[in-house]
């Protein structure tokens, strides 16, 4: 991909000090996908791990990562312009409108942009359709990567999730280990064990139910479809299919990305 060779070394920082100068009636430029970073999107269904291969990429093209609900918290907890509104709509319980996620965005990629910041990955965004109509208006994507994981997978994994009552660490003690069939490879992914003193203080989440996690899995494959629709018929999405863990995924989704040789580049000229 033409994308690699331009990838400009930047400094990015997670802070957040484009709230002094937001504007809402601003959209970003749009600028010649030659002389910028990537912009991407990377989509999948909770618990498939894409905020981990999102933020790893993120690091690698040192470009920004974009999750919408750092947005949201990070608005709540700096008392932005949309604060007091947010903070009403979160005691309710509701939903957060369309149309006040893609003001933060705007915001934040203007602030980005201000600051000198090339490039983005958006996580888990956009999430509907209407997200996705609305956001070809305000920005540029240059690809979709869709990440999957076969459901009975994801199921283990979701009921595997633990956490340490004592000191808040997130750990898995799912073993997968899948044989292949027709022709597909197996999957294993190996348990996120927590070290000795935690074992003992391990909670699951009490959302983690089968049933809960079954019902997440179906509003979200109800809601992504179209948005996967959106931009394959776009020539932009790309699927993925996660072959295990990290240690197997890693190097194939680069591979993929046509980003294999440049890890490599990378660290050699570290
Ligand atoms: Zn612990």
């Amino acid at each position: 991909m033409a994308a690699i060779t331009r990838l400009i070394n930047r400094t990015t920082s997670s802070s957040f000090s484009y709230l002094a100068r937001r504007s809402f009636t601003h959209a970003p430029q749009r600028v010649d996908p030659k002389d910028r970073n990537v912009q991407w999107v990377f989509l999948g269904c909770p618990g498939v791990g894409k905020g981990t291969y999102a933020t790893r990429l993120c690091n690698l093209l040192r470009v920004p990562h974009i999750a919408t609900g750092d947005l949201v918290r990070h608005e709540l907890s700096s008392k932005g312009p949309l604060s007091q509104q947010l903070s009403e709509i979160v005691n309710q319980g509701k939903l957060v409108s369309d149309e006040i996620i893609i003001n933060l965005l705007k915001a934040r990629l203007a602030a980005g942009e201000a600051k000198g910041e090339s490039g983005f990955i958006l996580d888990g965004f956009p999430r509907t359709i209407n997200q996705a109509e609305i956001l070809e208006g305000v920005t540029d994507i240059d690809l979709v990567v869709n990440l999957k994981l076969e459901e009975e997978i994801l199921l283990e994994k979701c009921l595997g999730r633990r956490m340490c009552s004592e000191c808040g660490g997130n750990f898995n003690v799912a073993s997968i280990n899948m044989k292949g069939e027709n022709g597909r490879p197996g999957t294993v992914m190996p348990p996120l064990l927590p070290p000795a003193h935690c074992m003992s203080k391990l909670i699951t989440r009490a959302d983690d139910t089968e049933a809960v996690v079954k019902e997440r899995l179906r509003i979200y494959n109800e809601t992504s479809k179209p948005v996967e629709e959106f931009y394959r018929s776009r020539g932009k999405l790309l699927e993925f299919d996660l072959p295990g863990g990290i240690p197997e995924s890693w190097p194939k989704l680069l591979h993929a990305l046509d980003l294999d040789d440049y890890e490599e580049k990378q660290s050699a000229a570290a």
